[in-house]
């Protein structure tokens, strides 16, 4: 079966194309953890999609659903995930092999450039995604 690329996506740059990427990762991400308290407290007043691995230091990690969880305002934007408590959370809920798996990823992606090919499957996969949690949701 061949992919068909959406007539909107075919013409867009990779600059384009991330942050439509990053807003369908974004929305997966919160209805994927949308019963969950904030990765970094544990309060559940959540809002935001936070990275354990921040994008900007790590390209490679901004697309990898382990490494981002649901989270409030203050720890993602104030404390700036609260990674030592995040950690913690972050083992209790994937495991401690997951969070090494995250690790060791996060060594070798570090400078990892997208494609257009990669970010349209991203949206599409996300698109999909949310689809499914929406209806398991419901
Ligand atoms: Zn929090």
């Amino acid at each position: 079966m061949e992919l068909e690329i959406p007539k909107r996506y075919k013409n867009k740059s990779v600059a384009q194309l991330l942050p439509i990427a990053q807003d369908w990762f974004n929305k997966m991400i919160r209805l994927r953890d949308k019963n969950k308290p904030c990765i970094s407290c544990g309060s559940w007043n959540t809002s935001d999609a936070s990275h354990f691995y921040s994008r900007g230091n790590y390209p490679g990690m901004r697309f990898v659903e382990d490494n981002v969880h649901l989270s409030c305002a203050k720890c993602n934007r104030f404390l700036h995930g609260n990674l030592l408590e995040y950690r913690r959370l972050l083992i209790r809920k994937i495991g401690i092999e997951r969070v090494e798996k995250l690790e060791w990823m996060s060594i070798s992606n570090r400078s990892k450039k997208w494609t257009r090919w990669e970010l349209i499957v991203i949206i599409l996969e996300c698109q999909s995604k949310c689809k499914i949690y929406e209806l398991s949701n419901n």
